[in-house]
């Protein structure tokens, strides 16, 4: 059985994205750039894992250097061949950390930078403890964990996007259908609120749809509820760690973003900001050779 390609294509910008710098990644930096140039993705951010909780899967996995060395080359090889590539970075936010996280980024300068909420060590959502979390609790209680923190990074105003804003959909599935949410988009008001005030955008992480929770992170409609709530920025990332991955569903993002009412994605080209169209570029590596 031949699996359905999901890839997007002939899009200007995919900002997520984890190369084997990343302790759950297999992906060399190459492998991503070749295929931005076959399906005419023009511009791709390298966003590999840096944790600050010791013990953590990216606590001291790699250095900043090194990391910024493999980019850097791969932009400068592959920069005749259609696809530019910029060095960002995916935090782990916790409100415990964010002094170190202040202090790394002082230091390290970064092309685009993602501020993410992931289950941190000894998580109440991991498998073996998810169902005991949920049961007898309010959908409020049962996130709180969870938003909290999403709340609090995008409040600290560090980064240029908040990732995977409702990642939680992933650990809390099958025990709370991902719909459940959906039916109660009162709990992200203040989540959308804390990214309107602190001035990052809202990413639209399509891994979701290759999830069991199959759809986004978040889903359109909160996309929308963004929108009216005066959000401006927003950034579309597939969030790939496997080569099959790159650009997954990435064509329903730009759809879900588009459909809000956004006509540009949010980036930042290290001291360069930029308005990304939001549209598909007509082949923006025709007739290029590799
Ligand atoms: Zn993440
Ligand atoms: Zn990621």
């Amino acid at each position: 059985m031949t699996a359905i390609d999901r890839r997007g294509r002939d899009l200007p910008l995919d900002t997520h994205l984890h190369t084997d710098l990343s302790p759950d990644s297999d992906v060399p930096i190459d492998v991503f750039a070749r295929q931005a140039v076959e399906l005419g993705i023009a511009e791709i951010a390298i966003t590999d894992h840096v944790d600050f909780q010791p013990g953590a899967p990216a606590f001291q996995h790699t250095t900043f250097a090194q990391r910024e060395r493999v980019v850097r080359e791969a932009a400068e090889r592959w920069a005749d061949h259609g696809v530019a590539i910029r060095f960002g970075v995916e935090l782990t936010y916790e409100r415990s950390w964010e002094s170190a996280i202040r202090d790394h980024l002082a230091h390290n300068a970064y092309d685009f930078t993602i501020g993410s909420w992931h289950e941190p060590v000894d998580s109440v959502y991991a498998p073996r403890r998810v169902a005991a979390w949920v049961a007898g609790k309010s959908l409020s209680e049962i996130v709180a964990p969870a938003f909290t923190e999403v709340i609090a990074a995008a409040r600290s105003g560090l980064f240029d996007a908040i990732g995977h804003i409702d990642v939680v959909k992933r650990y809390l599935h099958p025990h709370v259908p991902a719909d459940r949410l959906g039916a109660a988009p009162e709990l992200y008001e203040p989540i959308l609120q804390a990214i309107v005030d602190g001035g990052s955008a809202l990413e639209v992480n399509t891994s979701g749809l290759r999830h069991a929770v199959g759809e986004a992170y978040p889903s359109p409609a909160i996309v929308s509820m963004f929108r009216s709530m005066g959000g401006r920025a927003v950034t579309i990332g597939s969030d790939a760690h496997r080569e099959r991955h790159f650009a997954w569903a990435l064509q329903d993002g730009y759809d879900a973003v588009t459909h809000a009412g956004f006509e540009a994605l949010a980036f930042r080209r290290g001291g360069t900001r930029v308005a990304v169209a939001a549209t598909s570029t007509p082949n923006a590596v025709a007739g290029r050779s590799l």
